[in-house]
């Protein structure tokens, strides 16, 4: 059953019911209210009969007088109709004549009369019993112990001419034997009532009573009225319910109608533009405003949802084209690599051309290399580790590295590339100088690269109110397009694919570039017009530093070294190749190399022969790997220095490496020089520390 079809039988219901018990009560009320009327009514109508009875009396004895004062005493007429039945004269205890009172007398009811009245010789009167009927009597003209006695029976004729002239149906009965005779009303039936008042026997004999019927008034009408006031009631009600029913149906269903046609349509993949207007503050209207917000949310929901799709698909589309790019940076130096190697292999070339061939297998191992490590940074910076090493340097010494080192590249394409500074720079500052480094390559390289005429220039200047450098590039090369500039700092992200052939790049740079920035609190912001040049602006806070940089803090790996190493050195490494390469540049450096496959190994050596003055560990190696073997060498009491190399060279790898008790870190691929001067520092302290336990 719908809600529509079940409210309505809820109305109907409702007002029947209501009506029914409002009918019901009514009837109640006025019935009770009516009987109480009619009892009243009946109490004085039953006097009024009650008097009518006694009047009759008066009216016999009044006949009797008249009669007496006529002078010749015409015999009384006796027919019952003149309402006068018998007549007796009486002196003292006699009967003197009589007429018509034969009944009376043969029962001996005469001569007790008259003896009654002789006792007192006034008048009497009352209801007699004789001959089985009922008489009623009184005696008139009394003259010294000498009156008439009239007497009415109380028959059928009698009592309709009173019930006409009380006009009420009455009668004679004699009072149920055992029952005392009262006075009062009985409700005998629903439209009359019975009153009643007893008629002692004058005499003693058993009593009558006189019962009258009273109609009940107005009970008949009061049902009519009822009935017309139930009918207009229902007809009333009727209305009200048709009414309220289309009130509800406007008020409710109607605009239930619409929600349910805006859900049911969404339901189905509708659009989602639909709102539904709220036409009221109650509870639909909230629920439309509730509709409405889901709505909006759903919209929402979805719109971020496509959005993220277009972010997630130009994601892939990204990483696939960083991929392509990545492949095409890793194939091109990898051709020139395998494809010297193979000349060289070839022979038959001059020495000239060797070391040509050679300088251009080192420089594309380089640039793969950076490459890696562009690839590491970011991962480094996706994962939050970007920890920098503080370090005093000099800001004017950096850009002037980092300017110098790609004045050949600007001359080679025809650009003027120009460093200044628009103020003075602070002589030292401390900061991480290799993450700057990085930075400022970024910027003036991409400066370079994308420039075929004009110019590049970098400007420096020092903010000493924000304590930070600034460092503005600019160039007068192909520029970025405005819809373009949005997306140059994401990951993966080159202008135009186009771009990856002309000019080599993965699209990491920036964004390398610009989290450093940023993890270091500062941050670079672009500016550039299509065709017309670019600008890219770095501001990083640096701490101004009163102590002068030494060589070995601003480059740690450009010590120069005094004369070859000497002492003898552990390397364990499990890849012969690396060993190999390991072995000969600590060699070279004249240092005495003692070999190991692994850490088992490298624990048995120590054993045989613990005397010596540095341990090189790979960390991955079969076995026993470097971390336990460096654990075994300390515990059998090795407390020279340990220097740990591996290719995982992220922060906590590092960190791992000096919990497990290596005193320095190296990631691979190690460059020779940086491997000869980790060691030579190594082995400086570890004798300047024997010195001082000495
Ligand atoms: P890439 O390795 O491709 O140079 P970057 O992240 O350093 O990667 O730069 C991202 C892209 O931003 C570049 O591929 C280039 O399209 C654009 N770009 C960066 N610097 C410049 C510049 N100075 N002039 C024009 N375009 C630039």
């Amino acid at each position: 059953m719908t809600l529509r079809s079940r409210i309505r039988w809820l109305l109907v219901v409702a007002a029947v019911s209501c009506v029914s018990l409002i009918s019901i009560a009514l009837y109640q009320v006025n019935r009770t209210f009516l009987d109480r009327l009619n009892e009243q009514t009946a109490g004085r109508e039953l006097q009024k009969v009650e008097a009518a009875f006694l009047d009759q009396l008066s009216v016999l004895r009044v006949r009797a007088e008249d009669w007496t004062q006529q002078p010749d005493k015409p015999p009384l007429k006796l027919d019952g109709v003149g309402h006068l039945d018998l007549l007796m004269a009486l002196e003292n205890d006699r009967i003197v004549w009589q007429q018509d009172a034969e009944a009376l007398l043969a029962d001996g009811v005469a001569q007790r009369l008259a003896g009654r009245f002789a006792q007192s010789c006034s008048p009497i009167w009352g209801v007699v019993r004789a001959d089985d009927r009922a008489l009623l009597f009184i005696t008139a003209v009394e003259n010294h112990c000498e009156a008439y006695l009239l007497g009415v029976w109380l028959d059928s004729a009698w009592m309709s001419y009173l019930s006409d002239r009380v006009g009420h149906a009455l009668y004679v009965q004699d009072v149920s034997s055992g029952a005392e005779p009262v006075r009062g009303l009985a409700g005998e039936s629903s439209h009359a009532l019975e009153g009643r008042f007893p008629l002692p026997d004058y005499l003693g004999g058993a009593p009558l009573e006189v019962v009258v019927d009273l109609p009940r008034d107005g009970m008949g009408s009061m049902a009519t009225a009822v009935i017309a006031m139930i009918v207009i009631m229902f007809v009333l009600t009727g209305l009200t319910v048709i009414v309220v029913n289309m009130r509800i149906h406007t008020m409710l269903f109607g605009r239930l109608r619409l929600v349910h046609n805006a859900v049911r349509s969404i339901a189905r993949g509708g659009a989602l533009d639909q709102r539904l207007p709220v036409l009221s503050d109650d509870e639909i209207g909230e629920l439309a405003m509730d509709f409405n917000s889901m709505v909006d949310s759903i919209e929402n929901a979805q719109n971020q949802l496509a959005e993220a799709r277009l972010q997630a698909e130009s994601a892939s589309k990204t990483k696939s084209q960083f991929l392509a790019n990545m492949s095409h940076e890793i194939r091109t130096p990898m051709t020139a690599i395998l494809g010297y190697t193979e000349l060289l292999r070839g022979g038959s070339l001059t020495q000239e051309e060797q070391k040509r061939y050679l300088t251009i297998i080192q420089h594309n191992g380089d640039a793969l290399l950076a490459l890696i490590n562009d690839v590491l940074d970011l991962s480094r910076i996706e994962a939050g580790q970007v920890s920098g090493e503080q370090r005093v340097f000099s800001p004017q010494e950096l850009l002037d590295e980092v300017v110098d080192s790609l004045q050949l590249r600007a001359r080679e394409k025809g650009l003027q590339l120009a460093l200044s500074a628009s103020t003075a720079l602070p002589a030292t500052v401390s900061g991480d100088v290799f993450r700057l480094r990085q930075i400022l390559m970024n910027l003036a390289g991409n400066a370079v690269k994308f420039t075929e005429h004009g110019h590049v220039r970098v400007q420096a200047s020092w903010d000493d109110e924000g304590q930070c450098l600034k460092v503005r590039v600019d160039d007068t090369g192909i520029g970025i397009s405005e819809a373009q500039l949005k997306s140059i700092f994401q990951p993966f992200s080159q202008v135009d694919a186009s771009h990856s052939r002309r000019y080599a790049g993965t699209g990491l740079g920036l964004s390398i570039a610009r989290e450093l920035a940023r993890a270091h609190g500062g941050d670079i912001t672009v500016s550039s017009r299509e065709g017309r040049g670019s600008c890219f602006e770095l501001v990083l806070p640096l701490v101004v530093a009163s102590a002068m940089p030494s060589r070995h803090d601003s480059q740690p790996g450009v010590t120069v070294l005094e004369g070859p190493l000497a002492g003898r050195v552990l390397l364990a490494e499990d890849n012969q190749v690396n060993r190999l390469f390991v072995q000969k540049v600590l060699e070279n450096a004249g240092l005495t190399v003692i070999e190991a496959e692994n850490g088992r190994e490298a624990c048995r050596e120590y054993a045989d022969n613990p005397d010596f003055d540095l341990i090189v560990l790979d960390m991955q190696m079969p076995e026993m790997d470097g971390y336990q073997a460096v654990a075994e060498l300390r515990d059998r009491g090795f407390t020279g220095p340990v220097l740990a190399l591996t290719a995982n060279v992220l922060a906590m790898d590092r960190q791992r490496c000096l919990d497990a008790g290596c005193d320095e870190f190296l990631g691979k691929p190690v460059r020779i020089r940086e491997l000869i001067q980790v060691c030579s520092r190594l082995l400086s302290q570890a004798e300047a520390s024997l010195g001082l336990e000495s």
